[in-house]
Formats: C-alpha cells, sequence, structure tokens
C-alpha cells in the first residue's frame, strides 16, 4: 500500500493544534469548493497508476531532503521514518502528525497504517471536511487524537452552492463521530464565506453544531486572495 501525498511540511507550529507538528497533506478531495486552497490536489488519482509505474520501477524522487517534499508515493513505514526525524519537537510540545489535504479521508487505509506504526506518544490529527463515507471515517476513530473538522455551511443550498456536492455525508460522519469520540477531541470550524454565508447564518450552523454535536465550535473568515 502506498499514500500519495502533496507534501510533507515539517516543524509547524501554531498552525494545525497544539505544538510543532508535521503536516501530510494528501492528494484527492470530493469537493470543489469556489475559493479551494488546494486547487492541484484534484489531480490526484488520474496520476496515481504513472507514478505506480515509476515507484515499481524505482525511479521516484530521492526522499533524504525531507523538508518540504515535493509530490510522492510513500509507503506508510518510509513516511514513518520521514515522521522520525521530529520526534523529539513532537515530544518536547505536545505535538505530532496532522493529516491535511485536499481530503485526507479518501485515503484513511494508508493514514491507518501509518498511525499503527507510528509511537504512541505524537499526537495524531485530521483535517478534513468529513464529505465521504463513514467506511473511510470508521478505521480511524481509534487512532486519531484530535478531528478538526471544516464543516463549510450547515444549509444545504449554501453548501452545494460552494462545494458543488451536499452535505448529507457530513451530517452523518458528525452525528455518528459524536456517539464515539470525546467532546475534546472535535475541533469543528465554521467560516464565513464572503459571498455565500452571513452572520446570521454563520449563527445557525454554530447552534446546530451546538445543540447536535455538543461541542463549541469555532468561527473563522476565509481569506480570499
Ligand atoms: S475541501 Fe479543501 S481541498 Fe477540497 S475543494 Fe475545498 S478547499 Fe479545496
Amino acid at each position: 500500500m502506498v499514500g500519495d501525498v502533496m507534501s510533507v511540511s515539517r516543524l509547524r507550529m501554531a498552525s494545525d493544534g497544539k505544538g510543532v507538528s508535521t503536516l501530510v497533506a494528501m492528494y484527492g478531495c470530493p469537493l470543489h469548493c469556489k475559493y479551494c486552497i488546494n486547487e492541484a490536489c484534484h489531480e490526484t488519482f488520474i496520476e496515481i497508476p504513472e507514478f505506480l509505474k515509476k515507484y515499481d520501477k524505482g525511479l521516484m524522487c530521492e526522499k533524504e531532503d525531507y523538508s518540504d517534499t515535493p509530490r510522492a508515493l510513500y509507503k506508510p513505514k518510509e513516511l514513518v521514518k520521514v515522521l522520525r526525524k521530529d520526534e523529539l519537537y513532537y515530544l518536547m510540545t505536545g505535538g505530532g502528525i496532522v493529516f491535511g489535504g485536499g481530503e485526507p479521508l479518501l485515503q484513511s487505509a494508508f493514514i491507518h497504517e501509518v498511525c499503527q506504526l507510528a509511537d504512541d506518544r505524537w499526537d495524531k490529527r485530521i483535517e478534513t471536511s468529513l464529505n465521504v463515507p463513514w467506511e473511510n471515517v470508521e478505521p480511524l476513530v481509534e487512532d486519531l487524537d484530535e478531528w478538526i473538522i471544516d464543516i463549510k455551511d450547515m444549509d444545504s443550498t449554501i453548501y452545494k452552492d460552494y462545494t458543488g456536492s451536499n452535505n448529507e455525508k457530513v451530517i452523518d460522519n458528525l452525528l455518528k463521530l459524536r456517539d464515539v469520540l470525546k467532546p475534546e477531541m472535535f475541533r469543528i470550524r465554521i467560516p464565513r464565506i464572503r459571498g455565500y454565508n452571513n452572520d446570521e447564518l454563520v449563527e445557525k450552523s454554530v447552534l446546530w453544531i451546538r445543540n447536535n454535536i455538543w461541542v463549541e465550535p469555532e468561527v473563522f473568515d476565509y481569506y480570499i486572495i
């Protein structure tokens, strides 16, 4: 098994939760947000066969300089070797690994293997939209310490206008996770999206999360460049 990894970004602070972390950005996303921060992630699976051919022939790029590596296919143990380089920082600061993207839950089997190989003392987090089948979510329930979830907007019409998809899976997954995770394992984020929602609509999403998931979400602004 290999993971299609967009980049590995080391020594991040204050951007992905507590402590020093390594962000592993995975290719692929089922959404098409109007203000997508990472359009390149949509190339994913079209190019995988080419990568696999090169990988099998040993033609993949050398991964000796592990900081900000370019796109590459990693076996789980190869990625753990990269992550281990910053173990001391994780242990000193309470940091660890953060899987982002794209939508990392599209590659949850790979993430599960990485988490199984990783040191128990590293914090393990994911940044996700949760817009995937529950089968992609469930294998990681026991693996991850924190779920950083960008729900966009709880209103299905706004969600569809902004992402091109409906949010039924997001709601279903949130409710299922609520029943298996401790409240402190959620970090739910609700963006103000210029041209799509407003303060009143954001407040409706906040209330839905409070009343149904029983945690206090964070509201933030998308900055459009
Ligand atoms: S969820 Fe993230 S990566 Fe996917 S389309 Fe939206 S902004 Fe882009």
